[in-house]
């Protein structure tokens, strides 16, 4: 691609680095930006860099929040004892868009995935494992993605809290689950979570 200016060039440059985005998406949507009022682009690079500089991650549930203790986890009306274990902020964002759910989350900010590199070590688990055995917990459910990667990261926590006297249990299988659980619609997602089988049952042992 050939461009009549470097600033051009940069900009475009810039915008296709994010995911799905190619280098003809990225002119398109540049050249609209300087169409637009400066403002509106200024309004766009501020929110941008104020979420970067200034977002904070929950420090019980780790999901992203604005405040030390996300509105979920400081809600009184939330139950406490049970918590709905996912993979990233999206996944959170689904279920309460279910309205079927009223305990807490713990966002484990991925799954484990040796392929990638990613271990236990690298998720949010072992605050996790220490909340279950502090015991405040009476049911996790795990509603991580049908993948192996979440299969695996499911059962490596199951094993180091199975001890604990707690109930696990899953969401149902078949339902779109990780990328493309905010693609679910709510009303099978919500039932997912309503009809939750045991974690002993899905998996084979
Ligand atoms: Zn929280």
């Amino acid at each position: 691609m050939e461009f009549s200016s470097k600033l051009l060039e940069r900009a475009v440059n810039e915008m296709s680095q994010l995911p799905g985005i190619g280098k003809r998406t990225a002119l398109r949507l540049v050249l609209y930006m300087l169409r637009q009022p400066k403002e509106q682009t200024l309004a766009l690079s501020e929110a941008l860099q104020s979420m970067r500089n200034e977002v904070k991650f929950c420090k019980s549930c780790h999901n992203i929040s604005d405040v030390e203790l996300c509105e979920i986890c400081s809600n009184p009306k939330r139950n406490e004892t049970i918590i709905c274990v996912v993979e990233d902020v999206r996944d959170v964002m689904a279920i309460e868009n279910t309205s079927s759910f009223r305990g807490l989350y713990h966002v484990l900010g991925g799954k484990i995935s040796p392929m990638d590199g990613i271990g236990p070590h690298d998720l949010n688990i072992e605050s996790l494992v220490h909340k279950v055995k502090a015991g405040h917990v009476s049911e996790l459910i795990f509603a991580l993605s049908s993948t192996m990667e979440g299969d695996t990261t499911n059962f490596y926590i199951y094993k180091q809290i199975k001890d604990c006297n707690i109930t696990t249990s899953t969401i149902a299988r078949g339902i779109s689950v990780g990328d493309e659980l905010e693609y679910a619609d709510e009303i099978t997602l919500g039932r997912s979570i309503t009809n939750r089988i045991p974690f002993e049952s899905s998996i084979k042992l």
